[in-house]
């Protein structure tokens, strides 16, 4: 004999009942089968609704119950085909109804709703969907019967939440199954009845409990819950797209797991199965075949993961008690408990500092009003006294916990679980661990939830895959190149090396998309055409909000603008990886600023293509300093547009043409001013002197130009370039001193001694920059490691693709952060 239980969803719709009915004749064909149902999938929740408006005195309370009476006939309609049983059902079903009807005109007009009439308005729900269930069986030739539960399970008269009488119940229950013979019995799950004969109900969820006690009473071989998901998952699954079903769990994990969240399973079901050894199975109506999930005392079979799951409750109140007059004071705890208790308030997770001095109560949120107030009556006493402080309630929380038997064996799990949390910026309220070490619990806030479970969840159980969740700013040369890149290396970077890698946002001053799934990148560009109007700080917003883990922003802008909001994105926990040498040159200040949000608040900064674009020049750097080398000078061709220039500027061509050909071809700055006037390179060593540790501004660079004056009063890029030709024979005269010395023309940056510079140089032949050619860049580092033969890096320092690259490096390396 099986006890079968069917929720909500696998009862909510006439092609879910098909397929309830079609499981249930393939079982009962074995063997002898009672079968639990829940409330048609909502109804639950729409009676209680209605009541609630009826009681306000809301005469929308009337649509709700004709939503509830058309939910039902439609069912009716399509489940019987034949016209005189369909009647002779609905006529039952409206009679009923109409009781219901009556019981919520009465609330309206009382405007009162007392727990037991709860009970009784709740009832329906399951009253309706056993009776049809049943006679459609029976209409379709199964040898089915129904049996009104009421008369089975008894309980005290805590409506609501009754508590069951076992010694009773159990007798009903076998006396009753003792004489039936049919093959098939439904009972209607959630409702019982007191020892005075009044309706009650055994808590929300209860049909689950309502088979367990069937199950435990007749002691069969197994219990069966059927519901809409293939087991109990390693996370919800309506939060976590990855979770999985687990296969088995011990009873007392499941129990953790559904007390802390897991509402697959209502809590109190496990007891009456554990103590007679009966294993819960968890299956999935929508998909039979799936194993579920295999519930027993022996967990040692299964997986020898130590985490086996990681569960949530939302709408969590944390109540905080402290002061002095708490420490060392026996019976205090047993006040403050004592008073939720008569509250009937139920205390989901305690936490005590060992000084005494304070104490954290987790409980639900919409009971902190009534403990505030009840637990200061208490103490009134000892709170005018000043011993202790009114009591504090913080809401909007809630509590994540992860669960395993076999937690307690392993070492640093706990550890893990909150650096995962810290790392992505969530703030841990308290904290809990049982003495079992079955369970580590922490609160923390509403808003960060979905976060704190995929995060955990990846750290646990997704053999190491890391979501990266990239916001992109600028989508000109670099950034499609980046987006190119990154569409190229999807699939690679998930299968070798465990990355997933999405962009979430992307923007340009124009335009901004989200998909908090990641946006395709098949066909960003037509979606992008449509986009909703961008701006800088409602990009930030949107990246707070979808508050995604392993988040960072990427800024391919040259827009002073846009550096103004790293900051912002640091202090969120967002990485910052830039291009943009704006806010790592503007004044020192802002630039440590920076730096020190990216340590406190655990949020890389990244700009390796500040410097020589895809060239591994910052990062060298940092190395040899990290490493405890001194770097004495540094001497550097750093801008590849320059030398672009000086390469291709002959007697033979002109400066302007050059000039023009080098910004068509993408190597200089929107503005070429900014490289032609050595701006670009003195921001370049700058930053390099910053790194290698100086304090530094950028008026501290001496930059001697090679332009005219003509040049730089320029206005604007056309009257640059009108300049330019005026000023040829300027230029050509640098050229012809440079061929008559036999040197090569190269803008040159140095650091030396604690100071920089840039400027023009001819270069004789012997020099390593004599030969560098095209946008190449060079950079030799003099440091006492490498005092004569300088550690040089050297190669293209231009260009979109070598740019997009050195910030796909910077990304990645976030990824084995
Ligand atoms: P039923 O109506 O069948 O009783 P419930 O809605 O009570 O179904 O429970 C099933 C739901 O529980 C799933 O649809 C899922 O959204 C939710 N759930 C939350 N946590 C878990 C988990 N760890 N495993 C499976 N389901 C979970
Ligand atoms: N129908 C009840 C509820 O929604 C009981 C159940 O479905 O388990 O809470
Ligand atoms: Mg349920």
């Amino acid at each position: 004999m099986k006890v079968l239980k069917f929720g909500g969803t696998s009862v909510g719709s006439t092609e879910n009942i098909n397929k309830v009915i079609a499981i249930l004749d393939s079982i009962s064909e074995e063997s002898k089968c009672i079968v639990v149902v829940s409330a048609v999938g909502g109804i639950t929740d729409k009676l209680m609704d209605a009541a609630n408006n009826a009681v306000e005195k809301k005469s929308s309370y009337k649509d709700g119950f004709e939503n509830i009476k058309k939910q039902h006939s439609v069912i009716i309609e399509e489940l019987i085909d034949n016209n005189l049983k369909k009647n002779q059902v609905l006529e039952v079903v409206n009679e009923k109804l109409d009781e219901l009807e009556q019981l919520l005109n009465g609330l309206y007009l009382i405007n009162e709703l007392s727990p037991k009439t709860t009970d009784k308005l709740l009832s329906f729900g399951e009253q309706l969907s056993s009776f049809i269930i049943s006679e459609t069986m029976n209409y379709r030739g199964l040898d089915v019967s129904l049996k009104n539960a009421q008369e089975l399970i008894i309980t005290d008269n805590n409506y609501t939440n009754a508590s069951v009488n076992f010694e009773q119940t159990e007798e009903n229950i076998n006396a009753f199954f003792e004489k039936n013979t049919s093959a098939i019995t439904i009972l209607p799950g959630f409702i019982s009845k007191s020892i005075d004969g009044e309706l009650t109900t055994l808590g929300r969820g209860g049909s689950d409990y309502t088979a367990a006690i069937i199950a435990a009473s007749l002691n069969v071989e197994e219990l069966q819950i059927w519901t809409d998901v293939s087991g109990m998952y390693t996370t919800n699954p309506k939060l976590v797209k990855q979770a999985k079903p687990i296969d088995k769990l011990s009873y007392q994990e499941a129990v953790e797991l559904s007390h802390f969240g897991a509402k697959v399973l209502y809590p109190p079901t496990v007891q009456p199965v554990l103590d007679k050894n009966i294993p819960i199975v968890i299956k999935n109506t929508m998909a039979p075949k799936d194993s579920g999930t295999y519930i027993s005392k022996d967990y040692s079979n299964g997986t020898n993961l130590a985490v086996k799951g990681i569960s949530n409750i939302d709408n969590i109140a944390l109540l905080t008690l402290q002061g002095n007059g708490m420490v060392g004071i026996p019976g205090f705890s047993k006040r403050l408990f004592e008073t939720l208790s008569n509250e009937k308030i139920n205390v989901i997770l305690i936490t005590q500092a060992s000084s005494e001095h304070s104490i954290c109560i987790a409980i639900s949120d919409k009971d902190a009003n009534i403990a505030k107030k009840a637990i200061d009556k208490t103490l009134e006493n000892e709170i005018s006294l000043h011993k202790i402080d009114p009591i504090i309630i913080e809401k909007d929380l809630a509590i994540i916990a992860i669960v395993g038997d076999n937690m307690k064996n392993h070492q640093g799990i706990s550890g893990k679980m909150f650096s995962v949390l810290g790392k992505n910026n969530v703030n841990i309220r308290a904290i809990a661990q049982g003495a079992s070490e079955r369970n580590i619990s922490a609160v923390i806030s509403k808003n960060d939830v979905k976060k704190a479970l995929n995060t955990i969840h990846e750290r646990f159980f997704e053999e190491r895959t890391k979501q990266l969740n990239l916001f992109i700013t600028g989508i000109g040369n670099v950034g499609e190149k980046l987006i190119d890149q990154i569409q190229q290396q999807q699939s690679f970077l998930k299968k070798n090396l465990k990355i997933d890698l999405r962009i979430v946002g992307m923007s340009n001053s124009r335009k901004m998309i989200f998909n908090s799934k990641g946006i395709s990148l098949n066909n960003w560009i037509a979606e992008f055409n449509y986009a909703e109007s961008s701006s800088i700080k409602g990009f930030y917003k949107k990246a707070v909000n979808l508050n995604l883990r392993n988040s960072i922003f990427v800024d391919v802008t040259a827009s002073e603008n846009v550096s103004n909001i790293y900051a912002d994105y640091l202090k969120q926990n967002i990485a910052v990886v830039a291009c943009n040498k704006i806010a790592c040159s503007s004044n020192y200040d802002n630039y440590k600023n920076l730096q020190n949000l990216s340590l406190k608040y655990n949020a890389p900064f990244l700009y390796e293509t500040n410097v020589g674009a895809g060239l591994p020049i910052i990062n060298t750097l940092n190395n040899l300093v990290a490493s405890g080398d001194k770097v004495t000078s540094i001497l550097a061709v750093l801008s590849g547009s320059l030398n672009f220039v000086f390469n291709n500027f002959s007697d033979r061509k002109n400066f302007h043409d050059t000039v023009k050909q080098a910004q068509f071809e993408g190597y200089t700055e929107p503005d070429p001013r900014i490289d032609l006037s050595g701006i670009d390179v003195a921001r370049k060593i700058l930053i390099l002197a910053r790194e290698n540790g100086m304090k530094m501004e950028i008026e501290d660079v001496e930059n001697e130009t090679f332009l005219t004056k003509s040049n730089l009063d320029a206005n604007s890029v056309d009257d640059f370039y009108d300049s330019l030709i005026k000023e040829e024979a300027h230029f050509q005269k640098l050229y012809a001193s440079a061929k008559a010395n036999n040197c090569q023309l190269k803008y040159v940056a140095e650091y030396k001694n604690g100071k920089a510079k840039v400027g023009l140089r001819e270069i004789p032949k012997d020099h390593p920059f004599y030969n560098l050619k095209g946008k190449d860049n060079i950079v030799m580092f003099y440091t006492e490691r490498y005092p004569e033969q300088p550690l040089i890096v050297k190669g293209a320092g231009a260009g979109a693709d070598v740019t997009a690259s050195g910030l796909f490096a910077d990304i990645i390396k976030l990824a084995r952060n």
